[in-house]
């Protein structure tokens, strides 16, 4: 750490129903391997350093567990956390509708329509059992008021860090526009 500029710290939050792919996600992101068999319940954060258009940023994320509605709990991770992944999987489309009630609270409790959110499509390896079109969930992104859309594969490696870069990077850019603004 030879520089003077102190590194930023983000806290980012992975919810989704269950079964659609957090864990696998985020055990891919931060250690690089594939965990076919994850444990439901558990419930934990990981910290990870990466550089994010050239500036190194820890990650501390949190890898939600349960199908709780509005419990304390949730409203206290959505309270700590800057930039959320909003998970479903494409072999489900209950799983897709389930995020926008998940979006609402989180648009709600941050009282801000603008809150760093990245939609995920996962399990993109599936596509023979694909359930909700590309174009399905584009409409309900930019419903969300253009939020990026990927579609990842836990499974394969695909498109993992960019969700977490760009997250990251709406989380920055924010930052950037308040600091500017003074507010
Ligand atoms: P969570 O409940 O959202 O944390 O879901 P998990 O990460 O535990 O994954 C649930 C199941 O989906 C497990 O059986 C995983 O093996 C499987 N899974 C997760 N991601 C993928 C993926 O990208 N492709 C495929 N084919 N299966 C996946
Ligand atoms: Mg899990």
């Amino acid at each position: 750490m030879s520089r003077a500029v102190p590194q930023r710290e983000y806290h980012i939050v992975v919810l989704g129903s269950g079964g659609v792919g957090k864990s696998c996600l985020t055990a891919q992101f931060v250690q690089g391997v594939w965990i076919e068999r994850y444990d439901p319940t558990i419930e934990d954060s990981y910290r990870k350093q990466i550089d994010v258009d050239g500036r190194q940023v820890i990650l501390e994320i949190l890898d939600t567990a349960g199908t709780e509605q509005f419990t304390a709990m949730r409203e206290l991770y959505m309270k700590s956390g800057q930039g959320f992944l909003l998970v479903f999987s494409i072999t489900s489309s209950s799983s897709l509708k389930e995020l926008s009630e998940l979006r609402e609270q989180l648009v709600n409790l941050k009282d801000d329509p603008n809150v760093p959110i990245v939609l995920v499509g996962n399990k993109s390896d599936l596509e023979e059992d694909r359930a909700v079109s590309r174009a399905q969930a584009f409409a309900v992104s930019s419903g969300w008021g253009n939020v990026p859309y990927y579609e990842t594969s836990a499974r394969r490696r695909q498109n993992v860090t960019e969700v977490f870069v760009d997250v990251c990077r709406q989380i920055i850019h924010r930052d950037l526009q308040r600091g500017r603004s003074g507010g």
